[in-house]
């Protein structure tokens, strides 16, 4: 039996396994996708401190190495269930099935989408949810990026170096992002703001040629042309397979500061757990707090 899974390898799931594996501990990470998260979608990282500037998966990588080097088995399998109830808890994944004594549940935040006619017909030909990785296949073109926060506003300045003209679509008339970002959006000569509209549809035969959006204000419609719709607004949890634990009224499972559930030697570290910041600093925060609860729970209890 292992002693942790840890399942997530995003830099909350990561930063478990150091310090569990610190702890003296044996460690699993399973991981369905790319390491790193949602910062390995990201493309430059200015707040986490030590690097006054450094790209998402630059950041990713350093942490990834880092539990690698330490001993961590990684296994990029996807979980598909799990029994956490008990003192030996199972993690069914695509693979195999897996005992261990502590669970530290790590597994991030997923990308929302707009729901408009369109947007699932033009995924992957015009339609992106990742600027970093596939803003190049746009150069010199028209795009069009849908939301109003951090990852939006910095999205269309990556954009802005890249393609010809950036068009922001955003439901409000103010922006939640950053101030530094808004500032730096405004003064790009290639990005034009569209406040108070919504995308009711992505057009386009084969690949995107246009989006019409709806002015929220006056419910006028208008056809924009763009080859390509980046949208960011916002991340929501995908945790059915954890409402056991309990999740709250938006889908985060709930858990303390301590990342200690209702269950006895389950916790939950990053994005994926109740609280008010997500940032990378809050969940390698969480990560050290639930490697070493995890801890603390084998050492008294086995
Ligand atoms: P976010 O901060 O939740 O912002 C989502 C944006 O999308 C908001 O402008 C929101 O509008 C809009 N929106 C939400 N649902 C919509 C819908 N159905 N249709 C149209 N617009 C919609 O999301 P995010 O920018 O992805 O950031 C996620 C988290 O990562 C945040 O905590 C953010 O601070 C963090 N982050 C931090 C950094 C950084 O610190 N460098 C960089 C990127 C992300 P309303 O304002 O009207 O709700």
């Amino acid at each position: 039996m292992t002693d942790v899974i840890i399942i997530g390898a995003g830099c909350a799931g990561l930063t478990a396994a150091i310090y569990a594996i610190r702890a003296g501990l044996n460690v699993i990470v399973l991981e369905k996708g790319m390491y790193g998260g949602q910062i390995s979608v990201t493309n430059e990282v200015e707040n986490y401190p030590s690097f006054e500037k450094i790209s998402g998966p630059e950041l990713s990588t350093k942490i990834y190495e880092q539990t690698a080097k330490l001993g961590a088995d990684i296994r990029f399998e996807e979980v598909l269930s799990v029994e956490l109830e008990g003192e030996v808890k199972q993690v069914t994944t695509t693979s195999q099935s897996y005992q261990a004594k502590a669970v530290i549940i790590a597994n991030g935040v997923e990308r929302r989408k707009i729901g408009c006619k369109g947007e699932e017909k033009f995924t992957g030909k015009g339609v992106s949810y990742c600027a970093t990785c596939d803003g190049a296949f746009f150069k010199k073109q028209s795009v069009a990026i849908v939301g109003g926060g951090n990852t939006a506003l910095e999205d269309a300045l990556f954009l802005s170096n890249i393609c010809n003209k950036v068009t922001i679509i955003h439901r409000r008339d103010v922006f939640t992002a950053q101030k530094i970002l808004v500032d730096a959006v405004k003064q790009r000569e290639n990005i034009e703001i569209r406040y108070n509209a919504t995308v009711s549809s992505i057009e386009g035969d084969s690949l995107v040629k246009s989006i019409r959006i709806v002015d929220t204000i006056t419910n006028q419609t208008e056809s924009i042309d763009v080859t390509g719709v980046f949208v960011a607004i916002g991340l929501i949890p995908d945790n059915a397979m954890f409402q056991t634990i309990g999740l709250d009224k938006s889908g985060y499972i709930i858990a303390d500061e301590n990342c200690t559930t209702k269950f006895e030697g389950v916790y939950v570290a990053g994005d994926t757990r109740t609280k008010k910041l997500r940032q990378i600093i809050t969940a390698v925060s969480d990560g050290g707090t639930a490697g070493f609860e995890a801890a603390n729970y084998i050492n008294t209890h086995n």
